[in-house]
Parts: structure tokens; C-alpha cells; sequence
């Protein structure tokens, strides 16, 4: 299937008539093209925009309300045929795309169909002074926006919902390894109404059109999710325009373990913060640390169940771990393998490729398990992203903290434990833009969201988002 750019509410081929192979990660056959989309293309997209954004800003907020609460219903509708689409393009299990990605992709429509009504600005009487201060919080113009693969359709409208909710008009390109559910998506829109120009999305390589959006000097903020060396490389463009740039990027996240928690949901739990989406989430506890009285018993237990899973074709829905999204990731991941021996780690399961029947050129990869010596070695320090995870014996709370904090990255973190001091203290302490106590990857979408360190510069979710999509303005008048 040739996908196409979706601009000015068409659907149209890229200027240049230049086309990427799409390939489906179950079965590694080429089945589709996409655009990639030159500077033209990106042009073609922005003037769209801007000439939408005359109308689409001065839209009653009930209005814009109305069409993305409309989108959010369409993509309900239509859960199936996208999360088939997800699922053939990303290789995750299909019962995963109809559980959580394709819900939340409808979730952020409705959620900030919603929120938007709520967004209002502030004012002061500043008395002894004689005057009144109001804030205006006004929409920026065009505004690009930029996600990667993991999490198809759920980052892209976790950017463009925000975006268009409070009035600006959006350049957007999804990841050229999973367009899929980003094309299905235009027509949606149209369905529900959403004025030609508001949301433009072009496909194509990062370093064409994904850096033409970035160099555009009239596109005047970005939201981007991705890796931490292409939002340096964004940054570095940036800056020089003065951009807004909200970035979230890479994580390599803690999973402390005490002995005091709730053990059949921590471990339960543990699987899944582990390798849902095959430990393809920026959130993914992928560095384990267990206080030494449990260690051994978790260890045993640990490897029991990843043992349990299944690895399938995506499509089956009785599949746990489904294929990598590409052969340079699967080769990626398999490189830290090579390494495991080197760094003086041991490999308690897992750590091979798998071919499944009737799929052997499929890019498959069996959930691993790799017990390290200490959290220096690369395994511990570097983002994998993908099914491998590392365990730790812990000494203390004090050893814990030391180990979480001691990485480049800060995106999330996870306690399990009950003892209430112990939480207050930690969850203060971590270095991480969110932590979780007991629980991993529960998301209230009115929480702010994004990492410190590496992981990322501000904050998305509830108001924030719409803070980011944003210029404030004072306004002070003396009476
Ligand atoms: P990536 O940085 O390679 O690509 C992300 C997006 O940026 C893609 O659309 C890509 O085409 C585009 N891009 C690449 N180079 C560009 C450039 N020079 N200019 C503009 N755009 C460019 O990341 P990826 O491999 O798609 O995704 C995996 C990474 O994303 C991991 O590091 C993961 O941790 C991170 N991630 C972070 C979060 C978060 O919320 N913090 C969520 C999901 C994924």
C-alpha cells in the first residue's frame, strides 16, 4: 500500500515523487511506500497551515471543542481497522494496539476536547496600584510536531490534539518506520469536520523532512518524542530561531524493589514494566535493582514467568511479545548481547533471535533477563529499547538511590515497597521526571509528563501541554 501526505485535508503524493519502502516487522516483507517528503513538500504543508490558522484561531473553543471530542468518537468506531493497522506496522500484539494504543489515541482527542474548555487565564488587581493585570494565553501559529515508533498513533495525538485545542495549526511527521495509523488518521479528521490546513502531516526520513520542519523559520515551536541525540541535534537548530521546544526523550528507568512490597503484584507487574510493547516503552523499567533477603527468590521467580510468555505473530491475539519494529533495531539489540560477556553479565534467560513458523525472516527476539555486576557496565548505562532487562542485588534505600540517580537519563522510576517514610523519602530523592510507587505506567492524563537530565526539557499532559501550545501575554491597565 502506497500511503500518502495528508495536506490542506488532501491526500497527495510528495512533490518530488520520492518514496521510502515500509516494511512489516512480523514477516520482514516490504508491504508499502511512503512519502519522503522534501523541504517543498514541508513548504506546501506550512502555507497550508498558515493560511488555516487566520480561521482556526479565532474558532469558539466549544467549536474546536466539538471536532476533537468528534475525532476521539471516529477513531472509537474505527478501533479495529487501526489497531490491525498498528499492529502490522509496529509488530506489536494486536491485543495490545486494541487495549491501549488506539484507546489512548482517542483518549487525547477527548481528553483535551475537554481540558481546552477548562484552560482560562489568570488576573490580578494589584491594589495600592491602581491597575489590573490579565493574562491572555493565545495560540502560537504553526506549530510541528515530531514521534517516533514506539507508541504509533498514541504520541503523534498525544502532541496534535493539545496542539490544535488551543487554536494553532500543526506540520506533523509520524515515524517513517510506522506511518500507518498517522495516514488512516487524515481521514478522520475530515470526517469529523476539522477545517482543511488545521493538521497537516507529511511522512519521510528525520534527516529531510523530519529537519525541514525543524529549520522552517516560521514554524515556531515543536513538540518532539524521541532519542536523545536527535533532540540534541533538534536543540542545536532550534535555539538560534528561538523556538519553544518541549523534548522528551530517552530513558533507562529504575525498578527498585524492596522486600516489604506487595510481591505477587510487584512481580506480576515487573513482567509488564519489563517487555509489554517487547521493552519497546521510553518508560519500560529496564534496570532492576531487589534488596538482597529477596533476591534469590525473585530471580527464580522472575525467570519462570518471562519463560511463560509467549512470543507470536503479532495478529495472534494470544501473543505476549510480538516482533521488533525493524532489522536495525533487532540488530541493535542484538549487539548488547555480544557485549553481555565482556561486562561480566550473565544471561539468565533469553538472548536469542527466533524465527516463527511460516515467518523467518520475522524480527523476533526472546525476552532476556541479564544479571549485571554493577550499574557502570554499558548495559546498565545505555538506553537498549528493547526486551532486555538487567537485575541487581541492593543493599539499602541509600545504595538504591545512588544506583537510580547514577545514569544520564531521569524519565521515570519505580518503588515497590509499603513503608510510607521510605516512599516520601525516595520519590523526593530520584532523579526522574516521574515516579511510580507500586504501580508502573498508570497515567492520569491531567499529570504533567516528560523527563530531567537526557531525558527531556518540559512537560507534557493536562495544562502543561496547553501552557507549551501556548504565548503568554500581561496585560496591565491602570485605572
Ligand atoms: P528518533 O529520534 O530516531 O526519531 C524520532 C522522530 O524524529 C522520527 O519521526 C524521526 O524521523 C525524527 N527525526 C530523526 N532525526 C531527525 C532530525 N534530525 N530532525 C528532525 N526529526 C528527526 O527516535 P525513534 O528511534 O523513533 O524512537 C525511539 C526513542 O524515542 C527512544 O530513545 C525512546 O526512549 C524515545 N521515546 C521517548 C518517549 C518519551 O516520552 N520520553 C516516548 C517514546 C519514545
Amino acid at each position: 500500500m502506497k500511503i500518502q501526505n495528508y495536506i490542506n485535508g488532501q491526500f497527495v503524493n510528495p512533490i518530488n515523487n520520492d518514496w521510502v519502502d515500509n516494511y512489516c516487522p512480523a514477516d520482514g516483507e516490504i508491504y508499502g511506500q511512503l512519502p519522503n517528503s522534501s523541504l517543498e513538500d514541508v513548504e506546501k504543508a506550512y502555507n497550508a497551515a498558515e493560511t488555516a490558522f487566520k480561521e482556526w484561531s479565532q474558532k469558539p473553543i466549544e467549536e474546536r471543542s466539538r471536532i476533537l471530542i468528534k475525532i476521539s468518537e471516529l477513531l472509537e468506531v474505527n478501533l479495529d481497522r487501526f489497531a490491525e493497522a498498528e499492529s502490522k506496522d509496529n509488530g506489536k500484539p494486536i491485543s495490545l494496539a486494541k487495549a491501549i494504543d488506539i484507546p489512548r489515541a482517542s483518549s487525547n482527542f477527548r481528553f483535551f476536547g475537554n481540558a481546552i474548555t477548562q484552560f482560562s487565564s489568570e488576573s490580578h488587581e494589584s491594589i495600592g496600584l491602581d491597575a489590573v493585570n490579565y493574562t491572555l494565553r493565545q495560540s502560537i501559529g504553526v506549530v510541528g510536531c515530531i514521534s517516533p515508533w514506539n507508541l504509533p498513533l498514541y504520541l503523534f495525538t498525544w502532541k496534535i490534539a493539545p496542539a490544535i485545542a488551543t487554536g494553532n495549526c500543526v506540520v506533523a511527521k509520524p515515524s517513517e518506520v510506522t506511518p500507518m495509523t498517522a495516514f488512516l488518521l487524515g481521514e478522520i479528521c475530515t470526517e469529523a469536520g476539522l477545517p482543511n490546513g488545521v493538521l497537516n502531516i507529511v511522512h519521510g526520513l528525520g534527516n529531510l523532512t523530519g529537519q525541514a520542519i525543524i529549520e522552517h523559520p516560521n514554524i515556531k515551536a515543536i513538540s518532539f518524542t524521541g532519542g536523545t541525540s536527535t533532540g540534541a541535534q533538534i536543540a542545536k537548530v532550534a535555539a538560534p530561531m528561538f523556538k519553544k521546544l518541549s523534548l522528551e526523550l530517552g530513558g533507562k528507568n529504575p525498578n527498585i524493589i524492596f522486600a516489604d512490597c506487595d510481591y505477587d503484584d510487584m512481580l506480576s507487574t515487573t513482567v509488564r514494566s519489563s517487555f509489554a510493547n517487547q521493552g519497546q516503552i521510553c518508560l519500560c523499567g529496564s534496570r532492576i535493582f531487589v534488596e538482597k533477603s529477596i533476591y534469590k527468590k525473585f530471580k527464580s521467580d522472575f525467570v519462570e514467568k518471562v519463560k511463560a510468555l509467549k512470543i507470536g505473530h503479532p495478529s495472534n491475539s494470544d501473543t505476549d511479545i510480538g516482533a521488533l519494529v525493524s532489522k536495525p533495531h533487532l540488530e541493535k539489540v542484538k549487539s548488547y548481547i555480544n557485549i553481555t560477556k565482556d561486562e561480566g553479565g550473565t544471561i539468565l534467560c533469553g538472548g536469542k533471535q527466533v524465527t516463527i513458523d511460516g515467518y523467518e525472516n520475522g524480527y523476533y527476539f526472546e525476552p532476556t533477563i541479564i544479571e549485571v555486576p554493577n550499574n557502570e557496565c554499558r548495559l546498565n548505562q545505555e538506553e537498549i529499547f528493547g526486551p532486555i532487562v538487567t537485575i541487581m542485588p541492593l543493599d539499602n534505600e541509600d545504595h538504591a538511590l545512588q544506583m537510580a540517580n547514577d545514569i544520564k537519563y531521569g524519565l521515570s522510576a519505580t518503588i515497590w515497597t509499603n513503608n510510607l517514610k521510605r516512599t516520601m523519602r525516595m520519590s523526593s530523592k530520584l532523579q526522574a521526571g516521574i515516579v511510580w510507587v507500586n504501580t508502573w505506567m498508570l497515567r492520569d492524563l491531567r499529570t504533567p509528563f516528560g523527563g530531567v537530565k537526557a531525558s527531556g526539557v518540559g512537560r507534557e499532559g493536562g495544562f502543561e501541554a496547553l501552557r507549551f501550545f501556548t504565548e503568554t501575554k500581561n496585560v496591565c491597565i491602570k485605572y
